[in-house]
Order: C-alpha cells, then sequence, then structure tokens
C-alpha cells in the first residue's frame, strides 16, 4: 500500500462579495477579518450600474457611462437588473427612460429583451457582464488574484432571473460561488448569524426598487419567511418628485418641452437636491429657464417629506402584507436591518421606526452592507475548507494520464462515493513489457496541469505487439474516501494494485481553484488536449508505417516509396513540432493517402502468409527488432493508450 504525501498548495484566490445593484453596484472583501469595499474604477466604493456602448464597440462603465446618459441617452443603459431573466414579452414599461428596445425578429429573440443601443443589440446578461468585468478588474487591482464570486440578487428572484444572474457572471470571467439573497447578505454583514435564533425584517429602499423580507435565523441557517415589496419604486421615485416641480419651475410643463436630453439634467439636479437634503434642512439649485436665463428651485426637507409620504406609504403597506404573509406581528421582530442608499433619508428611518415600533440597525452603510455580506459569504465559503473535507462526492475528477500528456477521467467529479469505474487501455509500442501508470486529479485536460496524485509501473507483460495487450485500471473509492486503484493486464492477468487517499487534504478554496483554472484554461486545454491526441496518434501511425516498410517495401514501386518515405518524415517533423492540431491532421492524412494503396497490396499478403502458417505475432516481433523499438520503452514501460 502506498500513501502519498500532498502537494504543497499555491496561495488561494482571494474570494470576493458583489452586490449587483439596479442602480448602484459595489465589490467587496474580507481584510483582517472585516468587510472592505474596494475602490471600482470611480474611484468610489459605489460604481453606477450603468453602461455605455460607444460607436466604436467601445464600453463604458458607471460614472463616465452615466455623463454620457444626457448627450446619448439611447446608448447609455442604467437599471437593467429589471430586465434580467426577462422576455420581451413581460415588460413593464419603464417611466422616463430612455432605452430603446430592439424589435425581435423571432419568437427565440422575444424570450429575451434586447436594448438597440446606437445599431448593436445588447441583451441584460451582457450590460450586467460588462459591470461585473469592470468590478473584476478592480478586484483584480487591488487584490493581484480574485477568487470565486458570490453575488447578491433580490431574495423574490426566480430562476430565470438567477440564472441570469449567474451568466452574466460566468460571462464576465467569474467563478460563481453561490448566489446569495440580498437580506440574508445584510443580515450576515450584522452578524446576526452568530446568533443561534431570531426573527428579522429587512428593509431595503434603493433606487428603483423596494424589498420587504422577513428572515427566521434557526440554527444558524437563514430562511426567507415572506418577501414583498414594489419593483417600480424607490429613491428614483423621489428624484421624480423633486424633478416635476423643477421642471415646472423651468417653464417646461409640457411634454414637447421635456426631452430626453433635459430630462436627464434635471434628473441628475433633482438627485442632488435630495442628497442634500439627507444632511441639510435646505437646498437650491441653479436651473436653465425655458427660453434663456436661469431660476433658482429651492426645496426644504418638511416639503420634501411630504413629497415622498406617498411614496413611504406604499412601503408600509408592503410591510404590513409582508408580516401578515408570515404571520408575525411587529413585536415578534428581534431586529429591523436598513439596506439601500435611500433609508439614508431621514424621513425613511423615522418612518420604518413607525412601522415595526423599533429603532432600526442602520451602523453599516446602508449602501455597503449588501456587498459587505456577500464578502462574508465568500470566504466562509473559502474557509469551510479549513479542515479535511468530508463530503459524499468526489470534488475533483481522478483520471490516468495517457501517451501524449492527456487525461482519462475515470471518476468524473461529483460521482456519488463509494463510486468504482473502469477504464481499458493499450499499449502504445511493441514489445512493450510494462505500462506506467500516473494517477491524476482535477478538471484540466493536460495531466501536467492536474494534480498527480500517485505513479507505479505495472511490469511483467509478454512482449506483444502494439495495441494487443489489454490494461483495465479500475478506480475504486470507498466510504473512508480511500482510492484503490487496480491495475491488470488482462490477455496475461499481471495485476498490481494500490491505494492512495486523494483530494482529502484539499481545502474547498483549493478545489474551488482547481475548477476555477479548468473554467479559464477550458478552451486552450481542449486544443492543447487534441493537439496531443493528434500526436500521439501520428506517432502510433509512423511507428506503424516504418514497421509496414520493414516488411513489406518490396510491394511499393521506386516512385510509391519516395511519396510513403517523404510523407512519413512529413508526419515525424509535425509529430515532433507542430503547435497546431491542422498540422498534424493534415499530414496523418497524407500519409494515409500514401499508403492507401500499399495496405490493400499489404492486406493480400497478410491473409496468404496466414493461410502459409506464418502468425501475425511473429511477424509482429521480427519487425520490432529490426527496427528496434526505443529500448527505455522495453524496459520501463510506457504510459497507456486510450482503447478506441
Ligand atoms: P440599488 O440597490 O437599486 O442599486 P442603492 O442601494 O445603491 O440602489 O440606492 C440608490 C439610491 O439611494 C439612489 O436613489 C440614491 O439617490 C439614493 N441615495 C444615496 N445616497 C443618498 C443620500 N445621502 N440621501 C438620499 N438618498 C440617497
Ligand atoms: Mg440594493
Amino acid at each position: 500500500m502506498v500513501l502519498l504525501d500532498i502537494f504543497d498548495p499555491k496561495a488561494p484566490p482571494r474570494p470576493i462579495g458583489i452586490d449587483l445593484g439596479t442602480t448602484n453596484s459595489i465589490v467587496a472583501h474580507m481584510r483582517d477579518e472585516r468587510p472592505v469595499a474596494l475602490t471600482t474604477c470611480d474611484g468610489t466604493a459605489l460604481l453606477p450600474s450603468v453602461v455605455y456602448y460607444g460607436d466604436h464597440g467601445n464600453v463604458l462603465v458607471g460614472a463616465s457611462a452615466k455623463s454620457y446618459a444626457s448627450l446619448h441617452p439611447e446608448r447609455t443603459l442604467a437599471s437593467v437588473k429589471r430586465f434580467m431573466g426577462r422576455g420581451a414579452d413581460d415588460l413593464e414599461t419603464t417611466r422616463l427612460a430612455a432605452h430603446r428596445l430592439a424589435p425581435a425578429t423571432t419568437p427565440d429573440e422575444a424570450k429575451v429583451v434586447r436594448f438597440d443601443v446606437g445599431g448593436r443589440t445588447v441583451t441584460p446578461v451582457e450590460v450586467s457582464a460588462e459591470i461585473l468585468k469592470s468590478l473584476k478588474q478592480s478586484a483584480l487591482d487591488q487584490l493581484g488574484t480574485v477568487g470565486g464570486a458570490v453575488i447578491t440578487v433580490p431574495a423574490y428572484f426566480d430562476d430565470a432571473q438567477r440564472q441570469a444572474t449567474k451568466d452574466a457572471g460566468r460571462l464576465a470571467g467569474l467563478e460563481v460561488l453561490r448566489l446569495l439573497n440580498e437580506p440574508t447578505a445584510a443580515a450576515l454583514a450584522y452578524g446576526l448569524d452568530k446568533r443561534q435564533n431570531g426573527l428579522f425584517a429587512v428593509y431595503d429602499l434603493g433606487g428603483g426598487t423596494f424589498d420587504i423580507t422577513l428572515l427566521r435565523l434557526e440554527d444558524g441557517v437563514f430562511q426567507v419567511k415572506s418577501t414583498g415589496g414594489d419593483s417600480a419604486l424607490g429613491g428614483d421615485d423621489m428624484d421624480r418628485r423633486i424633478a416635476e416641480e423643477m421642471l415646472d419651475a423651468m417653464g417646461a410643463s409640457e411634454a414637447a418641452a421635456r426631452t430626453p436630453e433635459i430630462v436627464a439634467l434635471v434628473l441628475g439636479a433633482a438627485r442632488s437636491a435630495k442628497h442634500g437634503l439627507t444632511d441639510a434642512l435646505e437646498v437650491t439649485v441653479e436651473l436653465p429657464k425655458r427660453g434663456g436665463g436661469t431660476i433658482v428651485y429651492g426645496i426644504r426637507r418638511p416639503h420634501f417629506d411630504e413629497l415622498i409620504e406617498p411614496l413611504l406609504e406604499r412601503t408600509g403597506r408592503a410591510c404590513r402584507r409582508a408580516l401578515r404573509d408570515a404571520g408575525m406581528e411587529p413585536s415578534e421582530l428581534d431586529g429591523v436591518i436598513l439596506v439601500g442608499g435611500s433609508t439614508r433619508v431621514p424621513r425613511v428611518r423615522s418612518f420604518v421606526e413607525e412601522t415595526f415600533g423599533k429603532v432600526p440597525l442602520a451602523d453599516i452603510d446602508p449602501d455597503l452592507v449588501v456587498a459587505y455580506g456577500a464578502a462574508v459569504q465568500a470566504q466562509l465559503l473559502a474557509d469551510s475548507s479549513d479542515e479535511v473535507l468530508l463530503l459524499d462526492v468526489l470534488p475533483l475528477s481522478l483520471g490516468v494520464e495517457t501517451m501524449g500528456g492527456g487525461v482519462d477521467k475515470v471518476l468524473p467529479r461529483n460521482t456519488t462515493i463509494p463510486a468504482g469505474a473502469r477504464s481499458t487501455f493499450t499499449t502504445y509500442a511493441d514489445n512493450q513489457t510494462g505500462f506506467e501508470i500516473h494517477v491524476v486529479q482535477g478538471e484540466r485536460e493536460l495531466a501536467k496541469d492536474c494534480r498527480s496524485l500517485a505513479r507505479f509501473t505495472l511490469k511483467g507483460i509478454p512482449p506483444m505487439p502494439a495495441g494487443m495487450a489489454r490494461l483495465e485500471i479500475t478506480f475504486h473509492v470507498d466510504e473512508n474516501n480511500l482510492l484503490k486503484i487496480e491495475a491488470k493486464e488482462l490477455t496475461t492477468g499481471v495485476c498490481q494494485e494500490i491505494e492512495v487517499k486523494p483530494s482529502y487534504g484539499l481545502t474547498d478554496d483549493q478545489v474551488e481553484a482547481m475548477l476555477l483554472d479548468a473554467l479559464d484554461h477550458g478552451e486552450e486545454d481542449f486544443e492543447a488536449r487534441r493537439l496531443a491526441d493528434a500526436k500521439v496518434e501520428g506517432s502510433r501511425m509512423a511507428l506503424a508505417t516504418q514497421k509496414a516498410l520493414a516488411a513489406d517495401a518490396d510491394l511499393l514501386s521506386a516512385d510509391e516509396r519516395a511519396r510513403v518515405e517523404a510523407a512519413l518524415s512529413e508526419l515525424r517533423r509535425a509529430v515532433q513540432g507542430a503547435t497546431h492540431v491542422g498540422s498534424v491532421q493534415r499530414c496523418i492524412d497524407a500519409l494515409d493517402d500514401a499508403t492507401h494503396e500499399w495496405a490493400g497490396r499489404r492486406m493480400n499478403r497478410a491473409i496468404q502468409s496466414a493461410i502459409g502458417g506464418r502468425s501475425v505475432e511473429a511477424i509482429g516481433e521480427s519487425v520490432a527488432h529490426a527496427r528496434g523499438v526505443e529500448a527505455h520503452l522495453l524496459e520501463h514501460g510506457a504510459l497507456p493508450v486510450k482503447e478506441s
């Protein structure tokens, strides 16, 4: 029995948490056991969830994209989260929104919302991916490496919306470890999971959406008891209330005066005024007047509170409904958490207190609290692996290296254990008396990129022509996570067995890192594997042709022989040095072509000689000696070749 020591892990990539918001997005990570927001490309923690598509294929994200909203409203996309996982049919028309929808020309296209951005069509998933890409880049710049990501979604997101969010993550090159409900993330950020049990309300008023969620914590696990809200209610509505007043004051009451450019400008001014009112009791703004000149618009906090009261009432109704749905009284709540930039508004805070009869938790920045919780969760996922994994499924595939450096996956990842599987191989060279068996673990296509678990040699196979020996490798993983490998040469019964303790000792984040790695390299791996396989096929064919030349060259005319030899040396060169599978394949085809007729003649001769009493083995043996197959293959054994 061989127990192998485990290789040193490479430094694990850093997990990140992402709040992919309707209005703003944030990326955070854990530093010294505390969540910290990373600086985005805008130089702030908050990245506006806005994407601008320029006319030369250039894409801008964040504040720079937002600055185009008034100049090129049709090329600037905001609030696309509303469209995630939605079909063109189930759209609510978004008031005062500038984006244009691309008409669907096929039923398939109608299944997804598509935006027309200056002649180019993009889907919400693609737009979200641009935002995620930007956040990932910021994280990379600051952390060096980025591991998996936890991305948050509203608790009410359905399967299609969640899938769309995952797709956006993948499209951005992120390994999405998990989607996490936003309210749960907020509760995690407050460390509420450290309590044993509790009942919490999460009041999330963002830019364009309001969500109320009632969570029950039971033995450290959060359960959504009920959700409610309004997908068209948020800080933007407050902006609109102020903007209406501003437009009136500017003399732009009628629709004709409200061009997208003016609307975008006034909405921006209204938002600044609203933000100002969070800290000050009064704010004044200078605005252009219709027909020239400027006006000064002033607003005081009590008036603003009045303007937004109907909006708050709507949130109150949703809260009461959610309580009713969960069968709970406000008095039963252990805490109320404020989430979303709009809960900064003083009147919102007092309103929540009135509604639930409780002073809400608001110590953590309501803009960042969801991203913080995502970072906490991402780190938890990475850490839960410090101990040895006790899994009932294989975390990574187990396989055998084959000739050429590829991997034959005997037991694929996620197989439930205990499990067993076998795979059959054959010899590469004539008279090969041993197999070198290399057991690897991982998802990559080439053995050198996987983790090496064991190497052993199966010896004592009698000399046979290439392809005659039959090596059967059986993997068995028992309930104790022990991997037992049996290698048996079937024609002779020569057999060897070893035991390995595989992954076990690999931490979750190492497993994730390996999966991420496989994902990152998927395409190049596939190419490398095809090249490696083509080279093996090429060299087997070259050996076979060499063998045939030694035995049956007399069946060729001088011209034919020259052609075969030229094609053979071309193929050898390709096997040695080619970097593209195509060039190896072309040489294989050329040699196949050159030897085609000759093969027919050889077949006839073989049949005749068989009738004449010579055995195929005898031919093989004499040819091998004549040619002198690489001596080390005979002595040490070669990697197995997958039997097709
Ligand atoms: P989302 O979850 O939709 O991405 P956020 O949680 O980032 O939204 O909230 C954005 C909203 O918060 C915007 O309407 C913004 O105007 C509002 N907001 C941000 N800061 C303040 C502030 N200081 N006072 C009032 N509203 C604010
Ligand atoms: Mg939010």
